[in-house]
């Protein structure tokens, strides 16, 4: 008797696009604190906010050039949320993605 796998796969999560994918983040600014990355390579979130860091609202302040800033901002996106540990558990994309 031979065991065939399935061909069918489990259906992926559909990925919601352009500002269905921006509304998941709840704009809480946990993500805007400087990181520092140890001798492994792991990467380590401290309490030193972003200079753009509207530390009242919590919004950035030069939210529209962001990435234009030099300050090393990340574009979060469905293919880089699972691998970016730092982002707390809290963080709108990272539950939608990890589960
Ligand atoms: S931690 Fe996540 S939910 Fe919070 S501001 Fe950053 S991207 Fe948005």
């Amino acid at each position: 008797m031979s065991r065939r796998r399935s061909r069918h796969r489990p259906p992926s999560p559909i990925i919601p696009q352009g500002e269905a994918w921006e509304a998941l983040c709840h704009q809480c600014g946990d993500c805007c604190f400087e990181k520092w990355i140890d001798d492994k390579g792991h990467t380590h979130p401290t309490r030193i906010p972003c200079r753009f860091l509207d530390l009242f609202n919590r919004h950035c302040t030069v939210y529209e050039q962001r990435f234009k800033m030099g300050e090393g901002c990340l574009k979060l996106s469905p293919e880089n949320v699972a691998d970016l540990d730092w982002l707390p558990a809290s963080c709108g994309y990272r539950r939608f993605v990890k589960g």
